[in-house]
């Protein structure tokens, strides 16, 4: 049975960017009869707030979108936050310790931020990390370690990486693309790439569908699959919305959260229907439940284009009745 999961990261509120993924991969998942999942990407504690994740919920709940584990729900293959899955991770970490593709980087963030101008960095995560501490040795090592708390790296292959996308396409990555990545933070946390990849793998995610904005982050996530030996899921990059910037949602673009937008009396269905319209499923923008779009779900309709977001379209969603 095919799986799917929405991953939240409880930093920021769910605004309608997010919203807008969560509907895509609710519908992939329940149009193929699969399971859909939430789990909470909480890994960073720090910057992770239980108030918002209860926030994330209430808004999915209010926008019609159920989910078959997760919070809550059944927990088969939990715990759903990642922040109580840290052993998996330590397991990942001392197996990919074993293929000899980790090693330890004692660079500082001013260095790594001196390499930040440089181009083709991951629209997720900067600049590609230009290897200077690959190939220290043993001696270098031990001198460093002994002013500085190393992170551990991976060390990306020496083939292009490439996969078919559901929305993108075919994609090609060249070798090492991205750059040499941190699996664990010199502060002990364990990385987004880690965590995310371990438990899509350990959760049985056949289908991962999420924001256009991870797609140059899968060749790595596919090496991390390969170098565990973890059968990676099928990868699909949604559009995402704008600011009318052009820059990607957050929160300079004013009140798009999904909770202010029930606040000022907007109703689900005129967000879903929005979403459905925007994202190429139906042809007007019409009122519709999660469940009405389940039949005209496909994702060789889903359009390819990023949205632009302007501000007018907040009324109309609110003053839709
Ligand atoms: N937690 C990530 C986010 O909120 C999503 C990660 C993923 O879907 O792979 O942006």
């Amino acid at each position: 049975m095919r799986r799917g999961r929405f991953a939240p990261t409880p930093s920021g509120h769910m605004h309608l960017g997010n919203a807008k993924i969560a509907l895509l991969s609710w519908l992939e998942m329940r149009a193929a009869g699969g399971i859909f999942m939430i789990r909470i990407e909480d890994i960073d504690i720090q910057r992770s707030r239980p108030e918002i994740t209860e926030c994330i919920l209430e808004d999915l709940r209010w926008l019609g979108l159920d989910w078959d584990e997760g919070p809550g729900a059944d927990d088969d293959s939990g715990p759903y936050w990642q922040s109580q899955r840290l052993d998996y991770y330590k397991e990942a970490l001392s197996r990919l310790q074993d293929t000899g593709r980790l090693y330890p980087c004692y660079c500082s963030r001013a260095e790594l931020l001196a390499v930040a101008g440089a181009p083709h960095g991951l629209s997720s995560e900067g600049a590609p990390y230009p290897g200077t501490c690959r190939g220290l040795s043993p001696a270098e090592q031990t001198e460093r370690a002994a002013r500085k708390t190393p992170s551990l790296r991976f060390a990306m292959g020496t083939e292009p990486v490439r996969f078919h996308d559901g929305i993108a396409g075919p994609q090609t990555f060249p070798p090492g693309s991205g750059g040499d990545f941190v699996v664990r933070r010199a502060d002990g946390l364990y990385s987004y790439q880690l965590a995310v990849t371990v438990d899509d793998a350990l959760m049985g995610i056949t289908d991962v569908l999420r924001g256009g904005d991870l797609l140059d982050s899968t060749p790595r996530q596919l090496e991390l699959y390969a170098a565990l030996g973890f059968k990676p899921p099928a990868f699909t990059h949604a559009p995402l919305l704008l600011g009318e910037d052009g820059r990607r949602l957050a929160k300079r673009h004013g009140d798009l959260g999904i909770t202010s937008l029930r606040a000022a009396g907007s109703k689900p269905e005129a967000v879903i229907g929005w979403l459905a319209y925007i994202s190429g499923l139906i042809d007007r923008f019409e009122p519709l439940t999660a469940q009405e779009l389940i039949p005209c779900f496909s994702l060789d309709r889903v359009s390819k284009q990023n949205f632009i977001l302007h501000p007018e379209i907040l009324n109309q969603l609110i003053s839709l009745q």
